[in-house]
């Protein structure tokens, strides 16, 4: 078999040691790998470079277009940017796939029967860093969930639930607030779901506050579950944590063209340079990257001897529990136990089996070319910062400024109707928003720029505008509330 060339980073803290375990594991179960090696992380960093790689490096990454990546240390302070976050944005990683399985009675669970694989959309939501400092009192995080993004990443759950045998796609959005976005992501996931190549996969759809609490209380009840960024962030440690170790899972970042494989836990610097950590998260990572680049019969081979050791009660100090396990070992000699094992599989943990490899390979999904809806400008939401007196005082104040049809709506407060008749209970910031529309008429731009020109000549500070527009007939943006 020729060898496939991989980008490897070594990273920091105790990610030296769990990768040297991870690659003597893998490299011994026979797996056909050209290494090249580059610098990631706090001594790039600190070395004045504030993305942690250097430019010399992306040309590795992107000629192997595999990077099997160790925890790294961002160092704290300004200016360093995640470069997690850099590298899923720059290699276009859309997918995050995180296996959260329990291993009972091996490791301590309160969930013996848990296997859920959370699928992360990685690289949207409020994860653009599109951030503003608007007002004296407010900030402002934008959240972008698209179509083609959406698309993609539902495409993908359905796909591996596909590739994997998986009985059942959940979706966790949060679309009774957010009704345009999480709206999106729940409307691709029943449209996509609805599929007669998927009419073997059960659906279901959460809200993500219930949905977290049942994932947290009754994980069998779960297979796929696919959501946002943020909730995905947030739940797949949750999910892993509670599965028994956040040090026991390993994580895929899959895009069309490049991706990433790594453990879900950090560089764990208390622990660096002891021979303690658990080098697990990393080998099932490095599992999951052997199955991409097909090379799904040592993926099952490494995967069945460490099943094996933790059945044999070969434990590192994590999950060394008295009375369960046998034998407290450092990384080094786990990665021992593990070699030694190669070829037995376990006798009561499920045994892994990856011979539908070429399903396994490498998931590619692509958005659809939709029609480009008709898109009329109904009106716009001017954003004021203003502390002048009260909401009445504002609202008569604009009531006389107006451009040709366009004229003041409503005005609110962190999205709450204050004018005309609001409430004098509600609490104000400096922040309004006001609507201007022609009562349902559709509008030129030139108005709004007038608007803009009228309010700015009335001595107010616009601080942006937002406009308001229909797709298709169908408004594209949320009423205010109260009104
Ligand atoms: P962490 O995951 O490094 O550690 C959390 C806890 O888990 C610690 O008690 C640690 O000792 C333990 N732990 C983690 N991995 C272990 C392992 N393999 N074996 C045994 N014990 C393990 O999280 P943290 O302490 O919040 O972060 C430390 C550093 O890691 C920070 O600089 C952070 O930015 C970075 N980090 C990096 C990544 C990444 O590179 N993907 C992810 C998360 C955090």
């Amino acid at each position: 078999m020729p060898k496939v060339p991989i980008t490897v980073a070594h990273g920091d803290g105790i990610g030296p040691e769990i990768m040297d375990a991870t690659l003597r594991i893998i490299t011994e179960a026979g797996a056909e790998l050209a290494i090249e090696t580059i610098d990631i992380g706090e001594k790039v960093y600190l070395s004045g470079n504030a993305a942690g790689i250097a430019p010399e490096s992306w040309e590795s990454l992107t000629r192997t277009k595999v990077f099997l990546k160790a925890p790294i240390t961002t160092p704290q302070g300004g200016g360093f940017k995640s470069l997690n976050v850099t590298t899923r944005k720059v290699l276009g990683l859309y997918a995050n796939v995180r296996p959260c399985v329990a291993y009972a009675p091996y490791v301590r669970t309160k969930h013996p029967t848990m296997d859920v694989v959370i699928v992360r959309e990685n690289e949207e939501d409020l994860y653009a860093g599109i951030e503003h400092r608007q007002t004296a009192d407010v900030y402002q995080c934008l959240k972008l969930i698209t179509r083609p993004g959406t698309e993609k990443i539902v495409r993908y759950a359905f796909e591996y639930a596909k590739a994997n045998s998986r009985k059942k796609v959940t979706c966790f959005v949060k679309d009774n607030i957010m009704k345009l976005t999480d709206g999106i992501f729940h409307k691709i996931f029943d449209e996509i779901g609805a599929e007669a190549q998927y009419a073997d996969i059960e659906k279901e759809m959460w809200i993500v506050d219930i949905g977290a609490a049942k994932l947290a209380d009754t994980p069998d009840v779960f297979d796929v579950i696919v959501m946002p960024n943020l909730y995905g962030d947030i739940l797949s440690d949750v999910a892993a944590q509670i599965a028994g170790s956040v040090g026991l899972a390993g994580s895929s970042n899959i895009g069309d063209k490049c991706a990433m494989f790594e453990a879900i836990h950090g560089s764990a610097p208390r622990r660096a340079g002891q021979n303690l950590a658990n080098p697990s998260g990393l080998l099932l990572g490095s599992v999951m990257m052997l199955n991409h680049i097909g090379q799904s019969d040592v993926a099952a081979r490494v995967h069945n001897a460490w099943l094996t050791t933790l059945e044999e009660g070969t434990h590192t100090y994590d999950i060394f529990q008295e009375g369960t396990s046998k034998t407290k070992v450092g990384t080094k000699e786990f990665a021992d136990a593990v070699i030694k094992n190669l070829g037995k599989s376990p006798e009561k943990l499920k045994k892994v089996d990856y011979s539908n490899a070429k399903a396994l390979a490498h998931i590619h999904t692509v958005a659809s070319v939709v029609a480009r809806p008709k898109k009329e400008l109904l009106g716009v939401d001017m954003f004021l910062e203003w502390t002048g007196g009260t909401p009445n005082d504002l609202g008569k104040q604009l009531s006389g400024i107006a451009a040709g049809s366009l004229k003041l709506d409503v005005i609110s407060n962190r999205g709450v109707k204050v004018f005309p008749n609001g409430m004098p209970e509600t609490f104000c910031v400096d922040h309004w928003r006001c609507r201007y529309t022609a009562d349902g008429a559709v509008i030129q731009h030139d108005q709004i720029v007038q608007l803009l020109q009228n309010l700015v000549a009335a001595g107010f500070d616009v601080i942006k505008t937002e406009n308001l527009c229909s797709f298709d007939g169908e408004k594209g943006y949320s009423a205010v509330q109260g009104n």
